[in-house]
């Protein structure tokens, strides 16, 4: 894919996801707006081998992004918790399940797997492995 036509795929996946969640960022909860522009943000990261497609991908403010960096998702949760932010743990267990399910299905995926499994379970020890579907 050409870099443009790499770009407006990635843009209209964006549009697909704030349609899925809303349009909050995942980690601080706001409202994006103009000054509070949406990213995407990619559950694994790319550097983890996280794929760019839907179930790897969610919505977060500029700020959280760049903040976040490479950190598990997880424990970047965790970081938004303490500062007293609204992280929306729920939209984080789904799209880590998501992940685990089409890895279940389609396979490959083998860079991503053991940055995923962790994430799985440090998620299940914080107890919002409920919140996944079996
Ligand atoms: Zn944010």
């Amino acid at each position: 894919m050409s870099r443009p036509a790499a770009q407006s795929a990635r843009a209209v996946r964006l549009l697909a996801v704030l349609e899925r969640d809303g349009a909050t960022c995942v980690w601080c909860g706001r409202c994006f707006a103009a000054l509070v522009l949406p990213t995407t943000e990619h559950v694994v990261p790319r550097v983890k081998g996280g794929p760019s497609r839907l179930e790897n991908e969610v919505a977060a403010c500029r700020r959280c992004n760049a903040e976040r960096g490479h950190r598990g998702a997880v424990e970047w949760l965790e970081e938004c918790l303490r500062r007293g932010w609204a992280p929306d743990e729920a939209r984080l267990a789904r799209s880590l399940a998501a992940l685990a399910a089409v890895i279940a299905r389609e396979g490959g995926q083998r860079r991503a797997r053991p940055h995923l499994d962790a994430q799985l379970r440090r998620l299940r020890r914080r107890g919002s492995g409920r919140a996944m579907p079996a």
